[in-house]
């Protein structure tokens, strides 16, 4: 899981404000009625549950567990789960409307959704996990479903997590239930090529804006801020495409090597490294604010939110900011980076890569059918290709940044398909 240490927290942006900030421009662009924009506005449910665990010295801890469910007018909601320390209701509830808007930008028949939990896996023994996991899933089996709502990884959780979930989720079902959860194990009814979905779909973003921006590949030079799994498959498949990643980062800090990082050698190192990257060899450590403002053609946040921020968007020197994380640019950062004409493929549209794949998961458990690795990736390719199209596309014809073009599509989507379902 990337890292980066979080801002003080009378400097960091409320998520939800910042998703909500984005969303009225474009609504306003989009002259959407009032009555739309206060359905949007708005989770269409918040779930907030207690959840008593015993860990290993026998002792109980309450954990607070979230499952948000933004809206459902697409089709059922879809969301990962998020474990982690900075976990709160307003940053579910921001991730839970960027879940709406991502499903909207690819074209997937999907409502958003996000869950979470407070706690600090790092700290956590398996089975504590595990426990944890089981109560929260329990505790939510009225609210997940295959027609209903769809959970998936997400930070701080994984395959792992995922197959916990089905399982807890089909006893209560009595009976096994695949399609309730994606991203599971292989073996469990998961999809080829899910694991690296996010970061591939970063990269064929990256490279389409690339093409835009007549910037040749192989004479690029990329910096990636996180190393989890989106930030990790992002560098990787960014550099067999020719980029030369310079610069890596993690909770340990960042490494900068001029004539480019073994990202294969790093990978290894981390895994054997307990999932760190300290002590790296193969370059120099530099401060995670220095990879954000390395002179390098590429930028690719893939770590949490709020990581480009007024203080250091002024010095960021990239020409192109690939979002692979959910929410990394704050909305003042956004001013200043349009004002310097970098352009940034956002979050909504770059790492949809991932729910993308989610999506075929949950399309092949339900066929009972298995898709090659192939035909997972050509899929998936394609709407991603496609999608950055029709929002490169909006953003020429109503001059708007890529971010707001990106709101645009996905606020069209979602607000004519309510007018066709309607309220009461
Ligand atoms: N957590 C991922 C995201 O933020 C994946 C969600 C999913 O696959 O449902 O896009």
């Amino acid at each position: 899981m990337g890292y980066i240490e979080p801002a003080p927290l009378k400097d960091r942006e409320n998520p939800f404000e910042a998703m909500m900030s984005r969303f009225q421009v474009a609504s306003q662009i989009l002259g959407l009625e009032d009555e739309i924009y206060n359905v949007l506005k708005n989770p269409a449910r918040q779930v907030i549950v207690s959840l008593p665990v015993t860990m290993d010295d026998g002792t109980i801890r309450v954990f607070e567990g979230y499952r948000v469910i933004h809206s459902t007018i697409l089709g059922p909601s879809k969301g990962g789960i998020r474990f982690d320390v900075n976990v709160n209701l307003d940053e579910v509830k921001a991730l839970a409307a960027w879940m709406t808007w991502k499903c909207a930008v690819v074209d997937i028949p999907y409502g958003g959704a996000k869950g979470g939990v407070a706690c600090n896996p790092r700290e956590m023994s398996a089975g504590e996990i595990e426990r944890l996991m089981r109560a929260y899933t329990q505790a939510m089996a009225d609210v997940f479903g295959p027609d209903r709502d769809i959970p998936a990884p997400d930070m701080g959780t994984g395959p792992r997590e995922m197959a916990w979930l089905m399982d807890q989720f089909s006893r209560v079902q009595g009976m096994t239930t695949h399609a309730v959860v994606t991203g599971k194990p292989i073996v469990l009814g998961g999809s080829l090529g899910r694991t690296e979905a996010t970061g591939r779909g970063v990269m064929v973003s990256a490279m389409a804006a690339m093409e835009k921006l007549k910037i040749n590949p192989y004479k690029a030079t990329c910096a990636v801020q996180g190393f989890g799994n989106v930030g990790s498959w992002a560098a990787k498949l960014l550099s067999e495409r020719g980029l030369l990643v310079q610069s890596i980062s993690d909770i340990s800090g960042a490494y900068f090597n001029e004539k480019g990082i073994d990202i294969e050698a790093a990978s290894k190192y981390r895994e054997a490294n307990k999932g760190s990257l300290e002590g790296f060899g193969g370059a120099q450590k530099i401060s995670n604010d220095d990879l954000l403002t390395l002179p390098v053609d590429l930028l690719v946040p893939a770590a949490t939110e709020d990581v480009i921020t007024g203080q250091n968007a002024p010095n960021i020197k990239a020409k192109l900011i690939v979002e692979g994380a959910n929410g990394p640019t704050s909305s003042k950062a956004d001013n200043i980076i349009n004002e310097k004409g970098i352009m940034v493929v956002p979050d909504i549209l770059a790492n949809a890569g991932g729910v993308t794949v989610s999506y075929f998961e949950w399309v092949q458990n339900r066929l009972g059918y298995k898709w090659t690795a192939d035909r997972v990736n050509r899929r998936s390719d394609r709407i991603m290709k496609d999608a950055f199209i029709n929002v490169y596309k909006t953003s020429k014809e109503y001059n708007v940044p890529m971010r707001i073009a990106a709101y645009m599509v996905a606020i069209d989507k979602v607000a004519k398909t309510y007018k066709y379902r309607g309220g009461y």
